[in-house]
């Protein structure tokens, strides 16, 4: 009897899953929705949270993304986007408890995408040595070491599933696995690693998959572009995209081939220490002789700390 009754209940379950089925499908095709899954439903991302200490837990930030939380790793297995046909809906900011802080407020020296036939995974923002650089969104600190290319790199993993990466820094005051806020000292700038000069590389990643910086944040006003993320095939275009949120007259440069893309707010390089001709016109793709022209300078001129250099 007891078996009758389950075989009932179970038939009726399966009923109504059919039915809510058939209606929830209904609905999709008539909206034409994709499937979308959202990496944070809930406003607080942080309810599931654990501390890493807890070692009878493995929960860390966006762990129902990730596989794996490693301190060593500065590059996380990418996923190949480029069949994605969803929508992954990433809340960035809600006024409440989540925001973004810019790391760093510095002029962009180089671009997202093609540079000297490498590709370029992040935006290089102009700052001095000691410059403070803060948190990008709340979250743990993945990785604090030093690196031979990125120099003394930080990586934060947040809570709304998105990844940053802090390079060429001079020193770090937050350590692995500590909680860290948006706009949260993380370490100051400085010119570590494989770098021409003091600079923050920074880097926006998706599952370990690095996108434009520029799809998130607006890089003259240094805000959000969206409090919402859209997570699509096409935000990991390697393009390097211009920016649309631009009404000013700074542009992006693109040469025909693509391999120089330089944004500058001005014309004008500030010299800095061990700046020399060759290595400024190469950072504004122009060339020595263009530069030399411009200021009345010689090929032999001696550069001043701090010389204001035309160079377009
Ligand atoms: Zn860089």
């Amino acid at each position: 009897m007891l078996r009758t009754i389950t075989k009932v209940v179970l038939f009726t379950v399966g009923i109504i899953a059919i039915i809510s089925n058939v209606a929830f499908g209904q609905q999709a095709n008539e909206q034409t929705f994709e499937i979308i899954e959202s990496a944070n439903d809930s406003i607080d991302l942080r309810s599931n949270f654990y501390d890493v200490t807890d070692s009878l837990s493995d929960y860390f930030p966006a762990n129902e993304l990730y596989e794996s939380w490693d301190n060593d790793g500065i590059y996380y297995p990418k996923v190949d986007f480029s069949t994605k046909t969803d929508t992954t809906i990433i809340v960035l900011c809600d006024n409440k408890t989540n925001f973004y802080a810019q790391p760093v407020k510095g002029r962009i020296n180089s671009e997202y995408g093609f540079r000297h036939r490498r590709f370029h995974y992040g935006i290089d923002l102009d700052l001095d040595v000691g410059d403070s650089v803060k948190c990008a969104f709340d979250g743990m600190v993945r990785v604090s070491r030093y690196h031979k290319g990125y120099g003394n790199v930080i990586v934060v993993r947040h809570f709304n599933g998105l990844e940053t990466v802090y390079g060429h820094l001079s020193g770090s005051r937050v350590h692995e696995n500590q909680l860290v806020k948006a706009g949260q000292l993380l370490g100051y700038g400085g010119s570590t690693g494989r770098s021409t000069g003091p600079h923050l590389h920074y880097e926006i990643r998706y599952l370990g998959t690095p996108m434009n910086p520029h799809k998130v944040v607006d890089f003259d006003k240094f805000k959000l572009l969206k409090d919402t993320l859209y997570v699509t095939s096409k935000t990991f275009e390697k393009k390097n995209t211009k920016p649309t949120y631009s009404k000013t007259t700074s542009t992006v440069k693109t040469s025909t081939s693509g391999t120089t893309a330089y944004k500058s707010t001005s014309n004008y390089h500030y010299v800095k220490k061990g700046d020399t001709l060759g290595a400024i016109a190469g950072r504004y793709g122009t060339s020595v002789s263009s530069i030399c022209k411009l200021n009345g300078l010689t090929a032999k001129s001696i550069l001043q700390i701090g010389q204001k250099v035309r160079v377009r």
